[in-house]
């Protein structure tokens, strides 16, 4: 097995830590609804996207072939 052939010091491990934060996303009103939702990607809320309802939201009975 491969072994690190010298120590890391706290000050490499933590330079190179320096890129590991998460950055925060990127909320934008829907212009449908203004609900929080991610750019470029369908409103979860009501379904819209660039104006468009794009998903149905409406309920739908998923056990009509049940009976
Ligand atoms: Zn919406």
């Amino acid at each position: 097995m491969a072994v690190p052939q010298n120590r890391t010091t706290k000050s490499r491990r933590n330079m190179r830590r320096s890129h590991d934060a998460l950055v925060a996303g990127n909320p934008q009103d829907c212009s449908n609804c203004g609900e929080l939702k991610r750019p470029h990607h369908v409103c979860p809320a009501c379904g819209h996207y660039d104006a468009r309802e794009v998903v149905a939201t409406a309920a739908v009975d998923m056990d009509e072939d049940a009976a």
